[in-house]
């Protein structure tokens, strides 16, 4: 067990969302070809989330690794509770599996946590449950996010997230 949270310090929770989104992305950004504080959509997102919810505790980083948008106790205090804001639901399987990944990290850790998904823009919240079955896809996500990593460039597939992805020029200029 603990040669998986040793082998997942690198593994982001960005990495793993991306790992759903596109290898591609997954690839470039682990390499630091990093464009995306360039892109409208991430600075949209990151307003919402200085604007929709005011909360004592924002923005926890732990081992530099995960990173929550806020964190509160359950009512009866026996677990926490991990909320992430997302703009819209569109990635939605990228955001349960960001958020899978947060609730491993903390039972890695020894902290009982459950997640949930909050879409302010559309109202809607999405509460996330750690089973034993999403434990083992994660450790598989993480073998495979390495794979990837280590491996050559993915090729770019043209998909409809294409034309607002942080890298659209670097995969398609040529194409323009
Ligand atoms: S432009 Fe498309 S193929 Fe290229 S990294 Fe972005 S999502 Fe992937």
């Amino acid at each position: 067990m603990m040669d998986n949270i040793h082998k997942s310090t690198s593994i982001t929770g960005v990495k793993i969302s991306y790992y759903f989104i596109c290898h591609t992305k997954l690839w470039l950004f682990s390499h630091n070809i990093q464009l995306e504080k360039e892109n409208e959509n991430v600075q949209i997102g990151k307003d919402l989330n200085e604007t929709s919810y005011v909360r004592d505790k924002k923005d926890i980083t732990i081992d530099q690794t995960i990173s929550v948008d806020f964190i509160e106790k359950s009512k009866n205090g026996e677990k926490l509770i991990l909320h992430e804001i997302k703009k819209s639901n569109k990635m939605e399987e990228a955001h349960q599996w960001q958020m899978m990944y947060y609730l491993y990290y903390f039972k890695e850790k020894g902290i009982e946590a459950e997640g949930e998904l909050n879409y302010p823009l559309i109202n809607k919240k999405e509460k996330v449950i750690l089973t034993e079955k999403d434990r083992n896809r994660i450790q598989e996500i993480i073998n495979d996010i390495f794979k990837i990593i280590e491996g050559k460039l993915p090729s770019p597939k043209k998909k409809t997230i294409c034309s607002k992805c942080a890298y659209f020029e670097f995969c398609f200029g040529d194409d323009l």
